[in-house]
């Protein structure tokens, strides 16, 4: 069995670009899919949450409903043009990096950030249950700043 992935990324697609890469995934290149995608890839590899996303299509005065940001997100993730990473319940990333890959996950500021998929080694993975497969592994490991002994503040 081979997984196939498309691993040809929007990024630095001018909007042309856009709509024969959303045609290929078999999306219908609306404009506000297109004003999307744009939005998404024209940054580099990036971690969104649909309520970022949100934020700037206001700032870039592209009306559009936070609802839809949510089905547009989705219906790119099924497509294979972004990968969702889940992160806590009701917490939700859309990767722009659809390689494989894991992720640091900043508690302090609720980034994530990517690690190679060759720097994770994961070993005695168990057996999948009957009748299934295991499709991936990603792990994101959990970083949070040092504590650092009681600040010295400017003396008094
Ligand atoms: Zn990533």
């Amino acid at each position: 069995m081979s997984h196939h992935h498309d691993h040809e990324a929007l990024h630095g697609l001018d909007e042309d670009g856009v709509r024969d890469r959303l045609k290929k995934a078999g999306l219908r290149p609306t404009k506000q899919r297109i004003e999307l995608a744009t939005l998404l890839w024209s940054q580099g590899c990036r971690h969104v949450t649909a309520e970022r996303l949100h934020r700037e299509s206001v700032d870039a005065n592209i009306k559009v409903s936070l609802a839809t940001i949510y089905n547009t997100l989705h219906q790119f993730t099924t497509s294979n043009l972004l990968r969702e990473v889940i992160v806590d319940r009701g917490c939700s990333y859309f990767d722009t990096n659809i390689d494989p890959h894991h992720h640091f996950l900043c508690e302090d500021t609720g980034e994530l950030s990517d690690i190679p998929h060759d720097q994770v080694e994961v070993k005695n993975l168990p057996a999948a249950p009957d009748g299934a497969v295991v499709s991936g592994v990603d792990v994101i490991i959990r970083i949070a700043r040092k504590k650092t002994a009681a600040k010295q503040h400017a003396a008094h």
